[in-house]
């Protein structure tokens, strides 16, 4: 038995080395300051050059292992058992019921460690940048200890505005790469660049009139708008791997570096080339993926005997999505296969059961023939409807089981894009934010108990009324499929079922009307129902405009910059305004800004 603190006293001290890294040190301070937040009982901490004074916690490795032959054994056994382990993976273990040894194979895997023991001792859990909560406890205790973890996943991201907070991501395992995870909390693997990159390796306004050769070529025609690399030209090689090895020597910090297909707005029609060369090597392989990984394996070779360390993403999107026959991807090359075609209202698996040759069964074959062929697959999923950011888009239940079905098929890393703009909160983005940091944890949580905790600590008092109202949405999409860009017009939105979600938030909104802070946030809610009401009344409904204007206002209370993605919200005011559905967007434009 382990007392680790009894009614405002403990026999523990923390103790790091006197040169232990800044996120050790750092970890030992969140384990003293958030001890004595739950207990009132304040645990001295100091470094290893003070003399043992009793049970300690020690934090890393420190010089109690040069001359403490039971700590030397333990920390060797330790050591020993995380050899086989990740960078993040981290023990936490007793040695005859007094000490307790935490650390991990990296500094932020000790102070991820630290979080987990936490979590242990005091049920802490970081909700939301501004929501912390933990339990008041007079004793805390444990029969034993010994846990060894490691991730599921090396890669772990949820890309949404709130949840890059710096202290969120490291207290809920996030090494996101658009987090600013600094060495005090850890750092992370860096992205030099994150996504679509061909024209940031060759630009066609700089190289297209001279040499119109190095770009895709359709129906005959060499194209300068919306266009891919000719991957077979070996012009196009030697400068992709100059520019790759410069970008490497430019930032010698960065791990991996982005040789992707591009992404054009809006268009999704023939872009890669079909020029005689690239057509042979994509029939050979029954998939335009053949010329890109083909052409990404010689740029990781190349890299690869000058910087062996360094790694190659490149897309498995939309013409690329469907896995090569003939050729596999070098182990330095990441491929991110993303699922922008399916349907999130049911898991995959069941909505590919139901219909065979579907496009969620196409993804799923998909899905299958990548994890055969590479040890580095990444997901790049979506958990929000990016044609009206406020819609109830009801992905959580199929959320959590994709989740480990990626799990089971191998996948080493999950980004989950929501709501990415400035203002962020899109339909329920603080709840799946934490969902998908708890579950790239631990795909085996129980979904309903992480909604229960995250929705009594958030919203208080309104928890049960805005759990009902998630689960009317996730229920009435069901019989449906639910696509990304689905309007206001989709089946679920009944005038039954508006009413009845109506009700249930004007309910939600009575029980927190005296706390300011836990109102806006059930009012951030409210919201979507809100959008997906007067975005469904007929244009002639009288008072629809100033029911509109008094959105807005609530929208910009709220701090929300965007209603449709990359889109300014003056735009957005005026389609809501004009157009029954939000429907009508004649001379959209996208604020293409970039994401860093
Ligand atoms: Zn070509």
């Amino acid at each position: 038995m382990i007392i680790l603190t009894n009614n405002l006293n403990s026999d523990y001290h923390i103790v790091t080395n006197t040169n232990a890294s800044e996120c050790e040190r750092f970890a030992a301070t969140e384990l003293a300051k958030y001890l004595y937040k739950s207990t009132l009982c304040s645990i001295p901490y100091f470094s290893d050059k003070c003399k043992k004074r009793g049970k300690e916690i020690l934090i890393g490795k420190n010089s109690r292992y040069d001359y403490n032959e039971q700590i030397k054994n333990a920390y060797d056994k330790i050591y020993n058992d995380l050899n086989s382990l990740s960078d993040e993976a981290f023990i936490i273990r007793e040695i005859d019921n007094e000490d307790i040894i935490i650390v991990g194979n990296s500094p932020r895997a000790t102070l991820y460690a630290v979080y987990h023991f936490l979590e242990l001792a005091i049920n802490f859990k970081c909700f939301t940048f501004d929501c912390e909560k933990w339990d008041e406890k007079e004793i805390i205790m444990f029969d034993s200890l010994d846990i060894v973890f490691d991730f599921p996943f090396e890669y772990r991201e949820a890309y949404f505005t709130d949840a890059w907070n710096s202290s969120f991501a490291s207290k809920n395992y996030l090494n996101s790469n658009l987090a600013d995870l600094s060495n005090k909390l850890g750092g992370k693997t860096k992205w030099y660049n994150f996504h679509h990159s061909f024209s940031d390796l060759i630009n066609p306004n700089e190289y297209f009139d001279s040499h119109p050769e190095y770009f895709s070529m359709i129906d005959g025609k060499r194209i300068k708008e919306h266009t891919e690399l000719c991957l077979s030209n070996p012009d196009v090689l030697n400068i992709v791997v100059k520019k790759v090895k410069q970008w490497i020597k430019d930032n010698p910090e960065c791990k991996v570096f982005s040789v992707a297909q591009d992404e054009w707005m809006g268009h999704f029609t023939r872009m890669a080339c079909e020029c005689e060369n690239c057509k042979k090597i994509d029939e050979e392989n029954g998939s335009q993926s053949g010329s890109i990984i083909s052409f990404v394996n010689k740029i990781a070779k190349e890299i690869n005997k000058e910087y062996p360390d360094k790694l190659i993403h490149t897309f498995a999107y939309q013409f690329s999505r469907k896995a090569p026959t003939n050729v596999i991807p070098d182990k330095n090359v990441i491929v991110r296969l993303c699922n922008i075609e399916c349907s999130w209202s049911n898991p995959l698996r069941v909505s590919a059961s139901k219909n065979p040759g579907g496009r969620d069964d196409l993804f799923l074959q998909d899905l299958h023939s990548w994890s055969n062929m590479t040890n580095r697959l990444y997901i790049w999923d979506y958990a929000v409807n990016y044609r009206n950011y406020l819609l109830p888009f009801p992905n959580i239940r199929s959320m959590a089981d994709n989740i480990k079905l990626y799990k089971a098929y191998n996948v080493k890393g999950i980004l989950m894009e929501g709501n990415f703009s400035q203002g962020g909160k899109g339909y329920l983005d603080e709840l799946k934010s934490y969902i998908t940091a708890r579950l790239l944890k631990n795909p085996n949580y129980d979904l309903n108990e992480l909604i229960k905790e995250f929705c009594n600590a958030y919203y208080e008092d309104a928890s049960p009324y805005i759990i009902e109202y998630l689960n009317l949405w996730e229920d009435a999409v069901k019989p449906y499929e639910l696509w990304l860009y689905d309007d206001s017009d989709h089946p679920m939105f009944t005038d039954e079922n508006l009413d009845k979600a109506g009700k249930i938030l004007n309910q939600a909104l009575q029980a927190v009307k005296n706390k300011k802070e836990i109102f806006k946030r059930v009012n951030n809610v409210f919201l979507s129902y809100y959008y997906a009401k007067i975005t469904r009344l007929p244009l002639d409904t009288k008072y629809r405009n100033e029911m509109i204007d008094d959105f807005i206002m609530q929208v910009r209370t709220q701090g929300i910059t965007e209603l449709f993605e990359r889109t300014s919200l003056d735009f957005s005011i005026n389609v809501l305004k004009n157009s029954r559905y939000a429907k009508e967007r004649k001379d959209w434009y996208s604020l293409y800004y970039i994401m860093k």
